[in-house]
């Protein structure tokens, strides 16, 4: 395959970067000196060498402990567990600081595609209700109907552990269809306060 096609269809699977974007991308890289594109690779190398997820909650972090600094951290409150898709929504949720829990981040939400959940870490999810002590287990997905099924999907597997655990989920007021990543911390702020 040509190089620049090739590059471009490995752009092209980045998050929200269409056909176009990824285009662009390789144009700009091919009118950038060569000590840029060192760079580049250098910094692509290093972010999988040293970067490693948590093994509690899979938020990536760089270090050599086990667990990030949010489950490291004795302060926080270690009977809520805050199930989000992503890393992108924790850092959404942290801004806010109005959550001082832990969280998990399951890694996806169904899809059109995949239906059956074989994509999200729903076994560490289990295992990690099993073994912690929770009190409260936030389900914060968001509001698209992909978040809102990938919700049911988890309670299911919440409840397959404990049928007694409260679940709550994100008090409305998120905008519809929109995602928690680019929610306005008053309103994340509020949705959680709100939780039922
Ligand atoms: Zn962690």
């Amino acid at each position: 395959m040509d190089s620049i096609k090739k590059l471009a269809d490995l752009f092209g699977k980045f998050p929200t970067v269409g056909q176009r974007t990824a285009s662009r991308f390789v144009f700009y890289l091919i009118n950038q000196p060569k000590e840029k594109i060192d760079e580049l690779i250098g910094s692509l190398q290093e972010l999988k060498n040293n970067i490693k997820l948590c093994r509690f909650c899979f938020n990536p972090f760089e270090s050599n402990e086990a667990f990030c600094i949010i489950c490291q951290n004795a302060s926080r409150n270690k009977q809520l567990l805050c199930v989000i898709e992503k890393e992108a929504d924790l850092i959404s949720i942290e801004n806010t600081k109005k959550y001082n829990g832990l969280y998990f981040i399951l890694g996806g939400t169904l899809t059109l595609r995949k239906t059956d959940g074989s994509n999200l870490r729903l076994q560490a999810l289990k295992e990690r209700v099993k073994e912690g002590n929770f009190l409260e287990i936030i389900i914060a997905l968001n509001p698209t109907p992909e978040g809102r099924s990938t919700s049911v999907l988890v309670e299911r597997a919440v409840k397959e552990i404990s049928q007694t655990l409260k679940i709550t989920h994100l008090a409305q007021g998120l905008p519809v269809g929109g995602e928690l990543e680019y929610a306005d911390e008053e309103t994340l702020e509020s949705a959680f306060e709100g939780r039922k």
